[in-house]
C-alpha cells in the first residue's frame, strides 16, 4: 500500500487554459485531487532554430500564469523539462497516480508520443484518458455519404453545421479540487519549474494580441475587411490563441455563430485540415496527390533566399515576407500570394516554404500550414487546380490598391532603390505549368 494520497494528473499541451477545457473538466469531475502538468518536450525544443524563440517565450509566460492562478486557488502546477516518457517515469515514482487525463492532439508526432505514454501508463495500471477539445468534430466523425474522407470543403461544412448542436458550444466547467500545495511529502520539488535559461533559451519577441475574443465590431465586419491586409484589425487575430489553446474553439465559434457566419466557416477550415492530417499523416512531408510527387522543382537556393528576405521585386510578396520576418504574422490573402509565388513562379518545392513558415509563424500549426501550402501548390487532398497561377500584381491591385500595406513593409517601393522583379510572371507561369503537365504525363 502506498502512503501517498492518490491523485490524478491533467497534462496540458495545446490547451494553455483552465476555462472551458474538456479534459481538465473531466479530471476535476473524477473526484480525485488534480495535479496540473506541463512538459517542456526536449525532443521538440532541441529542434528550434533560434535561442530566442517567441513561441517558447509565449508558452513559458502562459505556463507561469497558469501556475500562479493555480497557486492562488490553493493548487499545484507542475512543469517539467525532458522527454515525455522519461518525465512520466519520474512522476510515477513521485506520486500515486490514479489516472492521467489529457486532450487529443492529431499531429503525427503527438500521436506517436501519446501511444508510447499510454503504453507506459498501462504497464503501471494507470488509466490514460484522452478527450476531444481543440475541435468540434475530429477523426472520422464526419464522412461522406459513402463513408469516405471528405475532400470537398463545401460538403464537409454542410455536414458540420447540420451536426453542430448549440449545446456542443457550451463551455466546460472547472469545478473540482486541485492538489493542495501542502498535500504531498515531496512538495519541495513541486514548486521548482524550469526557466527559459535553465532550458538553454532566452526571451524572444512578444505577441501583441491578448488571449481574448476579438471586439464585436471586428467580427461583425469580418466579411468586408478580411481581405484588406492594410487593416490590422480586419480579421480576428485568434489563430495564435487557437494554436496554443489560450482561447477555446467553443468560445470563438459561439461568438462567430452569433455575429458572422463567414467567420464561422473560416474557423471550420481548421477542423477540416486537422481531420485531413489525422487521416493522411504522411502528407505532413509528402504531396497528397501521387501525380505531383515527381514534379521537377527548380529549388534555386539564391531565389529561395530572396523570397525569404522579401527581395523578389514583387511588392505584395516582399511586404508579406518582411512582415512575417518582423512579427511572426502575415494576413491570409498575403500568405496565399507568397505561397503561390514560391511554388509556381520560382517553382520551388512547397516543403521549403512550409518549413520556413513553420520556423517563423507565431500561429504555426502543422495541419493548417501543410493543408494551405499543399492547396496553393496544387498537390493536396483539397487544392486549387495545379495549373492555376495567381498573378501577384493583380492580387496587389485587388487587396492593396493604394499600397498602404505594401508601403508599411517596403518603404522603398516605387523608388530606384526597389529591385526589379526576380522573374517575369508570364514566363514563370508557362514554365511551371508545362513542367508540371509533363511530370503528370498529361497533354494540354
Ligand atoms: C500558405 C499558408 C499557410 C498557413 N499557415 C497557417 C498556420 O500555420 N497556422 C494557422 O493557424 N493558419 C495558417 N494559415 C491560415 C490563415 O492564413 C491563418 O489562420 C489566418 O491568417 C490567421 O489570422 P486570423 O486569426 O486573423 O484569421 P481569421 O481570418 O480571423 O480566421 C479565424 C480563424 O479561422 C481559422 N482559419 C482562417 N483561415 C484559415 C485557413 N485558410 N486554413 C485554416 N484555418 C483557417 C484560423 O484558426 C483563424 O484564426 C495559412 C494560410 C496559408 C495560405
Amino acid at each position: 500500500m502506498s502512503d501517498k494520497t492518490p491523485v490524478c494528473l491533467f497534462w496540458h499541451r495545446r490547451d494553455l487554459r483552465i476555462h472551458d477545457n474538456a479534459g481538465l473538466a473531466a479530471a476535476l469531475a473524477s473526484g480525485l485531487p488534480v495535479l496540473l502538468l506541463f512538459i517542456y518536450d526536449s525532443d521538440i525544443l532541441d529542434h528550434l532554430p533560434e535561442k530566442a524563440d517567441s513561441r517558447l517565450t509565449y508558452i513559458y509566460d502562459e505556463v507561469e500564469g497558469l501556475a500562479a492562478a493555480t497557486a492562488a486557488a490553493g493548487g499545484t502546477f507542475l512543469a517539467r523539462y525532458g522527454q515525455p516518457l522519461a518525465v512520466f517515469e519520474q512522476l510515477l515514482k513521485e506520486f500515486d497516480i490514479a489516472a492521467v487525463h489529457t486532450n487529443e492532439d492529431y499531429e503525427p508526432y503527438a500521436r506517436q508520443r501519446d501511444t508510447a505514454v499510454g503504453e507506459l501508463l498501462a504497464r503501471h495500471r494507470v488509466d490514460f484518458l484522452q478527450y476531444k477539445d481543440q475541435v468540434l468534430f475530429a477523426k472520422d466523425e464526419i464522412l461522406t455519404k459513402s463513408g469516405t474522407v471528405p475532400k470537398l470543403f463545401g460538403a464537409y461544412l454542410k455536414s458540420y453545421l447540420a451536426l453542430l448542436a448549440p449545446e456542443m458550444l457550451h463551455p466546460y466547467g472547472s469545478a473540482g479540487a486541485f492538489v493542495p500545495a501542502n498535500l504531498h511529502h515531496a512538495s519541495a520539488t513541486l514548486a521548482q519549474r524550469p526557466t527559459l535559461q535553465s532550458m538553454g533559451f532566452e526571451r524572444g519577441g512578444q505577441l501583441t494580441t491578448k488571449a481574448q475574443l476579438p471586439p464585436e465590431s471586428v467580427v461583425r465586419n469580418y466579411h468586408n475587411t478580411r481581405n484588406t491586409p492594410a487593416n490590422e484589425r480586419g480579421t480576428s487575430r485568434e489563430s495564435v490563441h487557437l494554436r496554443f489553446g489560450t482561447l477555446s474553439v467553443r468560445e470563438v465559434l459561439r461568438q462567430a455563430e452569433a455575429l458572422n457566419k463567414k467567420l464561422t466557416s473560416e474557423i471550420i477550415w481548421r477542423d477540416f485540415f486537422m481531420m485531413l492530417l489525422w487521416h493522411f499523416p504522411h502528407t505532413a512531408t509528402e504531396s497528397y496527390d501521387p501525380k505531383m510527387r515527381h514534379v521537377p522543382y527548380r529549388n534555386n537556393e539564391e531565389e529561395f533566399r530572396a523570397w525569404c528576405a522579401g527581395r523578389t521585386g514583387y511588392p505584395l510578396v516582399d511586404a508579406g515576407m518582411r512582415e512575417l520576418n518582423a512579427t511572426g504574422y502575415m494576413p491570409n490573402r498575403v500568405r496565399m500570394t507568397v505561397a503561390g509565388f514560391l511554388t509556381k513562379h520560382l517553382f520551388i518545392d512547397w516543403r521549403w516554404g512550409e518549413k520556413y513558415f513553420a520556423d517563423k509563424l507565431f500561429d504555426y500549426d502543422m495541419a493548417n500550414n501543410v493543408g494551405n501550402w499543399q492547396w496553393m501548390a496544387g498537390t493536396g487532398a483539397i487544392s486549387a487546380p495545379w495549373f492555376r497561377v495567381y498573378s501577384p500584381e493583380s492580387q496587389l491591385e485587388k487587396v492593396d490598391p493604394e499600397l498602404k500595406y505594401v508601403k508599411r513593409w517596403v518603404p522603398e517601393v516605387g523608388t530606384a532603390a526597389y529591385g526589379k522583379p526576380i522573374v517575369d510572371h508570364k514566363f514563370a507561369r508557362e514554365r511551371a505549368v508545362e513542367a508540371i503537365r509533363a511530370a503528370r504525363n498529361e497533354t494540354a
